[in-house]
Order: structure tokens, then sequence, then C-alpha cells
């Protein structure tokens, strides 16, 4: 296998390290983006002298552009540490005299470099090693001090960058790769710089793009998620929503501003979840209504929340005001309840009209059958009710009619329907009652109604009479129209009879069991 080119990795050094430091420059991705691409530039530099050896073998040449190499490697290590004090926050070094501190040592070295000929501090010896692209170096005194101070920056730049990463789970990666980029550059110089022949070529200029690289990527992947959180947070302030946060012990430690609005009077924040909602299940997750301080209603919704370790660290409730909604479901359940109860009455009476009447029938009937309960039915036609409207008029009819129907409800049973059948015609449903029971109910109506005085428009006083048929289920009924012709049947049988009384249908035969005296 050929060996790699020598002037391969300084190469690849120098375009790694120009192209972050022109992303930093261009799309200015974060707030060191400066630093972070005059790091990157400095780095590009370092890497682009040393692929310069070996355009020549010129030893003056290749002096010179050690010497010129030295721009960066004065203040790569510098400008690393700027990137970290600005992205962390120190922004205090960055300027006046602990800015002109940290840059005294690196201006110390350039200018022993560019005078190193009288003093020899950097290097002493700088020889060409025929055929090899190194030249043999023996280091000078300052050297060591320069050395030296360039890794107490790069440990103290990645250090801080991994304190800052290392906030989040999240970050994790991040703070592996700015920790390893130290380790590579500190390795990779300390062998080069302890044994110069050791390897063809200095491997720090590479390694330190290879670094550069890390440290932008650790960076990037940091800001993306560190967006997260802010959104998050900016989300949460603006929700129309309340967002309320409560620690294990139940104690609120954050509110949103819908939150505290909904929640008023009482500040929420540092207060107990039960002086803001009273009494609250917090392991009921599902939605329901609580009324809070500012007399607002309030769906609430809670989440429990876990840390890392699956522990439980509190609760989020999510609180909607749902006073107006609620408000509109109460009014158009009352709308239905009143269409319901005027489809199912009859107007002039306030009895259950005809419909009503069927479908409770039907009900009952189904009932009686499946469980084998008793069943029983009475109709009351007014007699001679022409008359009335005749000789009184049809509005004295209609108060007759209106106080029967009242009438009737007052004596009727509870559980039982009273209705209105038809014209002058009513009815009872009397479920769970036997012909026996039934006979004594419409004996006890008979005489209730037939006793109330009614008034004519004159206001002279005078009374109606009913007559009553009354049938309870029987074997033969197949259905409940069958009930009710029997029903009908007594009571046509009480009118053929003379009218006012009550006839109970036993079977086919009618047993007339009460008449007028
Ligand atoms: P019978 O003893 O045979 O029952 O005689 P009746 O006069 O009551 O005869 P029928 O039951 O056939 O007539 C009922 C009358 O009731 C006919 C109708 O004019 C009258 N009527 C029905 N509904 C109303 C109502 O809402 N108001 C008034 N004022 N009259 C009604
Ligand atoms: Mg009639
Ligand atoms: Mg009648």
């Amino acid at each position: 296998m050929p060996a790699l080119p020598l002037w391969l990795p300084s190469l690849c050094g120098t375009l790694i390290a120009l192209s972050f430091a022109i992303y930093c420059w261009r799309g200015r991705p974060w707030r060191s983006w400066r630093y972070t691409a005059l790091f990157g530039g400095s780095v590009a530099w370092w890497c682009a002298g040393q692929f310069g050896w070996y355009l020549t073998e010129d030893l003056d040449a290749r002096l010179w552009m050690g010497r010129l190499q030295y721009l960066a490697i004065t203040s790569a290590p510098v400008l690393w540490l700027m990137v970290a004090l600005d992205y962390t926050g120190r922004r205090a070094w960055l300027a006046g005299w602990r800015r002109l501190a940290l840059l005294a040592i690196p201006a110390a070295t350039l200018v022993l470099v560019f005078t190193n000929e009288w003093h020899g501090l950097i290097w002493q010896r700088f020889d060409p090693i025929p055929g090899q692209a190194r030249v043999a170096i023996r280091y000078g005194a300052w050297f060591a001090v320069h050395a030296g101070y360039s890794y107490l920056l790069v440990v103290a730049a990645s250090t801080m960058l991994a304190v800052r990463f290392a906030t989040s789970s999240l970050y994790r990666p991040s703070v592996v790769a700015v920790l390893m980029a130290p380790v590579l550059i500190l390795v990779a110089n300390l062998l080069h710089v302890l044994d110069p022949s050791r390897m063809p070529i200095d491997p720090t200029p590479t390694s330190l793009a290879v670094g550069f690289a890390l440290m932008v990527w650790a960076i990037s992947r940091h800001q993306l998620f560190h967006l997260l959180p802010v959104a998050r947070g900016v989300t949460v302030e603006s929700l129309s929503e309340g967002v309320v946060v409560v620690d294990p012990a139940g104690r609120v430690v954050d509110a949103n501003p819908a939150a505290v609005a909904l929640l008023g009077p009482v500040q929420p924040v540092g207060a107990r979840l039960e002086e803001l909602l009273g009494p609250v299940d917090l392991a009921a997750t599902e939605g329901r209504d609580v009324e809070v301080g500012s007399g607002r209603r309030v769906e609430l919704r809670v989440s429990p929340v876990r840390d890392d370790g699956g522990a439980a660290a509190g609760h989020v409730l999510l609180l909607r005001d749902v006073t107006a909604e609620r408000a509109a479901q109460e009014a158009l359940q009352a709308a239905y309840r009143e269409l319901e109860r005027l489809a199912n009455t009859d107007p002039l009476t306030g009895l259950a009209n005809r419909r009503q009447l069927m479908s409770r029938l039907d009900d009952e009937w189904a009932r009686a059958t499946r469980h084998g309960r008793p069943l029983a039915v009475i109709l009351l036609d007014v007699d001679h009710f022409k008359r009335v409207n005749d000789e009184r008029g049809h509005l004295t009819g209609d108060r007759v009619l209106e106080r029967l129907g009242r009438e009737l409800l007052r004596e009727r049973r509870p559980g039982d329907v009273a209705a209105r059948y038809g014209g002058e015609e009513l009815a009872v449903l009397l479920p769970d009652t036997d012909r026996a029971a039934a006979r004594q109910v419409a004996l006890r109506l008979w005489g209730a109604l037939r006793a109330v005085e009614q008034t004519d428009e004159t206001g002279a006083a005078f009374r109606v009479t009913l007559s009553l048929g009354v049938a309870a289920a029987e074997a033969t009924d197949g259905a409940p129209r069958d009930l009710l012709a029997r029903a009908d049947a007594a009571l046509y049988a009480v009118k053929g009879g003379g009218r006012d009384g009550v006839a109970v249908a036993d079977g086919e035969r009618l047993e007339r069991v009460a008449a007028r005296a």
C-alpha cells in the first residue's frame, strides 16, 4: 500500500478549518461566531503554513514560513479560550486589561520569534534534513513558557465548554467531543515536541483542525437543543391555557401568565395547590372541572413529571377556562329539556300528550311482559261535553279541561302517567298495578273529578261528570292496543249504561263498579 503523501493531512486540515471558519463568519450561527471564525482562520493558517513546506526545499523560505506560522501558533490557543469565555458568558474577560493580559505571552512569543537570531529563545537549531520535509529543531528556553501557556489555555477552554454543556444529559455527545479535542491535540503536540524525529511531520496543526471541527460541532449541537427549552418556554408563556407546575409536595413552583390570571387574586407561585383549587386528586389525570379563586370554572388536566431517573418530580397542570363553554352547554341542555317537555306535554292541560302516553305505554308494556309485572290503564271521558261547549261556550269548555287536567295531575300517584288521550278524553297509565288496585284508583279519581266545582263565564257554578273504563294487562293481550281497546270497551259500557260511572274489564266480561246514585 503506498504511503499517504505527507502534505495531505495539512491540506485537509486547512480546508476543514477554513470551511468551518467561513461557515461561522457568514452564518453567524451563535453569539461567539466572531471568535470562532477567527480561531478557525488561525488554525487554517497554521495548517496552510505546514502545507507550504512541501512546496519548497529552500531553507530560508521554510524558515520564513515557520515564522509566519507562529502568527497562528500563538493566537489559536488564545482564540479558543476567547470562544469559551464568550460562549459561557464570561465576557468581562474579553475586555480591558484582562484581554491584554491574556495576549501578553502570545505577543511576547511572537516578538521573540521574529528576533530569534539574536537570542535563540524560541529555537536554537533549525536544520534541514536532506530528503525530508521536516527540519531538526532544538527549542529555546521561552518555547516551554509558550507551550505551557498554550496547553493551559486549551485545557481551560475545553473545560469551560464541557461544564456548560454538562447541564443536561441531552448534551452528553457535545461534552465528549469538546473534551476529546484537547486530548487529541496535546497528545499529538507532546509526541512531536518531546521527540521531533519520532514522526515525519508535526501532527499538531492537523489535530488542531480536527479539534476545531469537533468544537464547532459540539456548539452547533448544543445550540440546537438549547433552543428547545427556550422555544417551549415562550410557548408556555403565550398559551391561553393556564400551566401550573407543582413539586412532589404539592407546592406550586411555576405558573404562566394565563394561570396567574385564572387563579387570582392569590399569587400562585409558592402557594399550596389546595389553597388554589381546593382538594385535588393529582392521580386522576383525566379532565374535570373545578371552581377557582377568580370565580371562573376551569377544566383541569394533570400530567405527572418524572426526572431522568424515572422518579416522581411533581406534576404539570393544564387549566382551561370553560366558564363560557359550560354556561352555553347548560343553557343548551335546559333548552333541550324544555323542548322535550313541550314535545311531550299537552299545552292546555299540562298533562302528558298522546304521543308521550303511547311511548310510555310501549315502554311499560315491554317492562311488564319481561318481568311479569302487572300493568293497568284508565280511560276517562267527560260526559256530554258537547253540551258544555254549546251551552256555556268553548272557552268555558277549555277551562273545564284545564281544571280537570290540574286535578288529575294532583290526584295521580307518583309513577303513574296522566295524559290527554284526545279531545276531552283523558288517560292514566298505572305501572306495577293490578286490576283490583286500578279499580281503587279509578274510583278515587272518578269521585275527585266529578266533585270539582267549575265556573262558567257568567260566574255560575256547575260540575261535570266522567265515565271511566279500567283494564289491566292479561295474558290474552298481544299488544298495548289490546289493553287500550278493553279499557275503551269498559268506558263505552259506562256510557251505554247512562254515563257517570266506572267499569272494569275482566277478560271479556265487564264489571260495573260505580255509577251515579
Ligand atoms: P259523551 O258523553 O258521549 O262523551 O258526549 P260528548 O258530548 O262528550 O261527546 P264526544 O265525546 O263525542 O264529544 C267531545 C266533544 O268535545 C267534541 C269537541 O267539540 C269537544 N272538544 C274536544 N276537544 C276540545 C277542546 O280542546 N276544547 C273544547 N272546548 N272542546 C273540545
Ligand atoms: Mg269523547
Ligand atoms: Mg264525552
